[in-house]
Order: structure tokens, then C-alpha cells, then sequence
């Protein structure tokens, strides 16, 4: 049965609103591996055959994905790097939809085969999210360091034509902001919405380096302002309808965390950890342990992560610009080894937020 998108959106907000504060979403890694190597990724942090050792067994997963049925989760992502690369994705995916979640798979789209994709027409996903960050082979080559551009994009085109609903994303940095029109009218030509995001924080190593290819703070706020924020990015962003003025000033707490992390969401690590974000990778509760729960997970995680404070002098504690900054306690911890630590960047970019949004 095919839901209206306005249908779905009443039908999921009632449910969040039913549910209140429980472990209705989650996204699980089935592999760190993708077929593309983004230098904006923040998971590629093995070589595939390093990568390759840290995923569960089929069965690990099965067993995680009970774990979840048995807590009422609702939702469920597969996500990666790539799921669609793993051997057992199809087995692992007709469970999921066995055993009745609402499922979507997050994926390069570089790695549908005839068989996955007879699988979804069969049986098929909520929807399926893919990141095309270029409209032409040239820039494609730069941005993941393949040629599978005709690969990616035949694959959308496949599914669209199977009914399968796709979503796509841009990520938006140096390497193809010159091409962001391009990328909108490719997107719009299927019909589909153009998302772009211009957010990159560093690798879940602390490598830095997807931080190089970020837009300067003065485009990223005009491709937010002239293309709309990629509105999944997180809930506490200054969108146009959000008055930035009344967001600034002292901090009135000392938490660390200031989003909605954890409301009802949370995520599963490609090592069968459970964590409330896929960035804050800290504190963990591990799922795989037999007698280990996911709620009692999710209410310990949220215990721990929404008790953090600042306890150092960092520059951002008493901030007048917290409420409006990208910075967060998990960004910070990637990017300088600190969840105090203040980053230029998104001071800039706060900074160049308010030169926008506030009328002198
Ligand atoms: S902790 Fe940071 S990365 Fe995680 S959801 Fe909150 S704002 Fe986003
Ligand atoms: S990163 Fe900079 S602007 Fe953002 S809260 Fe910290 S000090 Fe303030």
C-alpha cells in the first residue's frame, strides 16, 4: 500500500507524540565499506579489508534486530558506509521487513544489483536515501575518486521507474558548490526534492581531513539561505521561520548537549554498540551482551549523555552564540579531542549567521 506524503507526516507525528520519550528509531551500520571514497565522509575509516573485520554476523544482526522488535521500535535504517555491499543484505533486509519495522536503506546506490533490486520491487522499503553529489562524470571522479557516476544515477533511475521511493541528498563542499544548479535540476528532473547540506564535521578517527573541503562560512550560509537547509540536519538550526535574534544570549544551562539526541532515536555502531547519535560516539552500551536490552540502553544513554556538563573554561560554555552554532559536545570531540573545545569554523560560522539573519 502506498502512503500520500502528507498522510505519512500526520501518521508519523502522532506516533512520535504517542510514543513520548522511547526507542521508536534507529539506524543501524551493517558495514563501515562504500564502494566511493569521499574525502567529506566521516566513516571511511579503515581499509575494506580492516573494515571488513569489524562487522557482526548475520546472526548478530538478526538478533540485534529482535532486540529492537521486542522494544517497539518502529523504524529502521540500514546504513553504513554501504549495506547494500554486505553478502547478506537481502537476508538481512527481508527480515526486517518480517518482522514488520518500517524500513529504510541508506546506500551509494553504486552497489544495486539486479538481484537487490528484484528484492525491493518484491518486498519494497519505506524509502531508500542516497547522497549524489554531482552532475557530471567529471565531478563525480573528484568528489568519491570513481567512475561510477552512470552507476549511481542508472540505479535512481531504476528504482523510480519500480515505484521504489527514492530521497535524495546533496552533499554540498569546495569540490562541487560550482555545480550545485546542476546538481538541483539533474535531482528535480526525477521529480524528486533537492536537499543539499553543507554540515561536515571530521572522521570518526578524528582525521581532519574532510574539514579542508568545507564550504567557506559566507557560502554556507547563502546555499542554506538560497537552496533550504537539509531539515533532518539536526532540530536546533535557525531556520528562516526561527528568529535568530531571540536565540542569542548567555546559555541559561551548563549541559553540553543541547539537541534532542536520544527524544526518540537512537543509532547502532558497526561493532554492535549502541550509542543516542551516529556522531557521539561515547558513552556506549553494548547490544550484543546477552541479557542487554535496548531500552534499558536507550534510558542509560540518555541518562549519561544528557547529564554531560562543561566543565572547563571552554570558550563556548557561557557563549552567547550556542543556541545558533553548529558546534556540538560530538563535533568538537572529532575535531580537536575535546567535547568542550570551541571550533573556528563554526565560530565564523555563527558569526556570519547573525551578519545575515539579524537586521542591524
Ligand atoms: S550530539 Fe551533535 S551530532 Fe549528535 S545529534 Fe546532537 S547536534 Fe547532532
Ligand atoms: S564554537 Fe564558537 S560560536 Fe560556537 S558556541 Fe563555541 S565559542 Fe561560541
Amino acid at each position: 500500500m502506498v502512503i500520500k506524503q502528507e498522510e505519512y507526516k500526520d501518521f508519523s507525528w502522532v506516533l512520535h507524540q504517542k510514543a513520548g520519550h522511547k526507542p521508536i528509531v534507529v539506524q543501524m551500520e551493517l558495514t563501515l565499506r562504500c564502494p566511493l571514497h569521499c574525502q567529506h565522509c566521516y566513516a571511511e575509516i579503515y581499509p575494506p579489508k580492516e573494515a571488513i573485520k569489524h562487522e557482526l554476523s548475520t546472526k548478530q544482526i538478526k538478533m540485534i534486530m529482535d532486540k529492537c522488535k521486542a522494544a517497539g521500535t518502529v523504524w529502521f535504517c540500514f546504513t553504513g558506509g554501504d549495506p547494500l555491499l554486505r553478502k547478506d543484505f537481502i537476508e538481512l533486509y527481508l527480515y526486517a521487513k518480517e518482522l514488520g519495522f518500517i524500513t529504510s536503506v541508506f546506500t551509494s546506490l553504486a552497489t544495486l544489483t539486479p538481484k537487490i533490486l528484484e528484492a525491493f520491487k518484491k518486498s519494497p522499503p519505506f524509502d531508500i536515501e542516497t547522497t549524489l553529489n554531482a552532475a557530471t562524470s567529471k565531478t563525480y571522479k573528484e568528489v568519491t575518486q570513481t567512475n561510477l557516476f552512470e552507476k549511481q544515477v542508472g540505479a535512481i533511475r531504476a528504482l523510480l521507474k519500480n515505484n521504489i521511493p527514492v530521497r535524495v541528498k546533496t552533499q554540498v563542499t569546495k569540490q562541487n558548490v560550482g555545480e550545485i544548479d546542476k546538481i538541483k535540476e539533474l535531482v528535480e528532473s526525477w521529480g524528486l526534492k533537492f536537499r543539499p547540506s553543507t554540515m561536515i564535521h571530521a572522521r570518526l578517527n578524528g582525521d581532519t581531513h574532510p574539514c579542508a573541503i568545507r564550504l567557506d562560512p559566507k557560502d554556507a550560509i547563502r546555499i542554506n539561505k538560497n537552496y533550504g537547509y537539509f531539515e533532518e540536519e539536526e532540530s536546533r538550526q535557525p531556520r528562516e521561520k526561527l528568529e535568530v535574534k531571540d536565540l542569542i544570549g548567555k546559555p541559561n544551562s551548563n549541559k553540553l548537549v543541547g539537541c534532542a539526541a536520544g527524544g526518540h532515536a537512537f543509532w547502532v555502531t558497526v561493532d554492535g554498540e549502541m550509542v543516542i547519535c551516529s556522531t557521539l560516539r561515547q558513552p556506549v552500551y553494548d547490544l550484543l551482551k546477552k541479557g542487554h536490552t535496548v531500552e534499558e540502553g536507550f534510558y542509560t544513554l540518555n541518562k549519561k549523555v544528557h547529564s554531560m556538563c562543561f566543565k572547563t573554561q571552554s570558550r563556548c560554555r557561557d557563549c552567547k552564540y550556542r543556541r545558533i552554532c553548529k558546534w556540538c559536545p560530538a563535533r568538537a570531540y572529532l575535531e580537536t579531542g575535546s567535547v568542550e573545545k570551541s571550533v573556528d569554523y563554526y565560530c565564523l560560522l555563527a558569526e556570519e549567521t547573525v551578519k545575515e539573519y539579524v537586521k542591524k
